[in-house]
């Protein structure tokens, strides 16, 4: 565990003090600094000094991805226990979302996993894709938290769902020996080795991605991969199907749930952000037009290119593995697949099939 991801000062509102999170980074955390506050207020601390902000959460646990008007959406659902991430990717769009960059962890696990399964039992009907990485990286803390010790045996207990852990850390080792009965899909976003060398900040090399996607493969955990941002730069073609390449030699594709592709796009914030924070990177100087939701985004000729070349390669090495757009058009998913989600029921109706077939045990 890279000791500069998990800063040493965190905050804590006294009343959650006796809660098993605090007692969890006592235990693992021994180098940690613990101030303990009256109340913190999400959103109105400014602090850029690293940190972790423990409180007690007052909203909703589980909700609907936001996802962005006028694309297709999957119709995830995003158990929010925790806000930020110290992995430092350039193109992050948590730096827009947040005022402060200081980590926050809900410490409240008992009124998410009621709230959560009350939610699981009054609609059985229902199918459930439920994830943790919109918001901050699924596995960030979890050398110090154990949170996926608690939520991982949690959601093997209901058929009706599945959980995703989004991450580009190696930090799985509280994986191994879990009950997840085949229901939690150990996720990676994946890119190029350009990419994550240059703008992906602290995340661990994708040769260690790789690694740790097979092993979780092999302690029984179902997995999906990422591209996403994909970056258009000249050479891309090659780098991209080295990643592929790599991905199908080192897992086996009844394994893999879903892979998703999704260009590069931002809100126009985020540009200034980039550009003050990180002025060695170029990836906000290609060629943008502004999408339907406000979203730079590539040309539609770059994205066509780069999704339909992707999906080649991915074919090649298993022609059915569940493969989608993250917010994208009709008009893209036409040219680059050949067919619309609508025409297979929807993509939130895919991404269930997905999961039903390759998860539960
Ligand atoms: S790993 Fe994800 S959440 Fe963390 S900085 Fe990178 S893009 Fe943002």
């Amino acid at each position: 565990m890279n000791p500069k991801l998990i800063p040493r000062d965190i905050f804590v509102e006294k009343s959650v003090i006796d809660q098993p999170i605090i007692h969890n980074i006592r235990k693992n955390h021994a180098e940690c600094r613990l101030h303990f506050v009256d109340h913190i207020i999400p959103g109105e601390s400014d602090e850029d000094r690293p940190a972790i902000e423990v409180i007690d959460f007052k909203g909703k646990f589980l909700k609907p991805c936001p996802g962005t008007r006028n694309y297709i959406c999957c119709g995830y659902q995003i158990l929010h226990f925790g806000e930020q991430c110290s992995i430092g990717c350039t193109y992050c769009i948590l730096q827009a979302y947040f005022s402060s960059t200081r980590l926050r962890l809900f410490a409240n696990w008992d009124r998410m996993l009621n709230e959560t399964k009350s939610v699981l039992k009054n609609n059985p009907q229902r199918f459930f894709r439920i994830g943790t990485g919109e918001f901050t990286d699924s596995l960030l803390l979890d050398p110090i938290t154990e949170f996926s010790t608690l939520i991982v045996p949690f959601f093997a207990l209901f058929p009706n769902c599945v959980l995703e852990l989004k991450t580009k850390t190696d930090h799985i080792e509280l994986l191994k020996d879990l009950d997840h009965r085949q229901r939690t899909i150990v996720a990676w976003s994946l890119n190029s080795n350009r990419v994550i060398f240059r703008e992906e900040g602290l995340a661990v090399p994708l040769s260690r991605r790789l690694e740790c996607a097979k092993r979780c493969m092999e302690w029984g955990y179902r997995l999906a991969f990422h591209f996403d941002p994909m970056i258009y730069y000249e050479g891309w073609e090659v780098d991209y199907r080295e990643v592929i390449d790599l991905v199908f030699s080192n897992t086996d594709p009844d394994k893999i749930v879903w892979i998703s592709l999704g260009c590069f796009r931002f809100m126009p914030a985020l540009k200034n952000i980039i550009e003050e924070k990180y002025p060695g990177s170029d990836i906000i100087y290609g060629e943008f037009i502004q999408g339907l939701d406000g979203k730079m985004r590539y040309f539609k000729d770059i994205r066509i290119e780069m999704y339909s070349k992707m999906v080649e390669w991915i074919r090649e090495h298993d022609p059915d593995v569940c493969v989608y757009l993250c917010m994208e058009s009709p008009e893209i998913w036409k040219a680059a697949f050949g067919f619309v989600p609508a025409e297979k029921g929807g993509l939130p109706k895919m991404l269930d099939m997905a999961a039903q077939t390759k998860c539960g045990d």
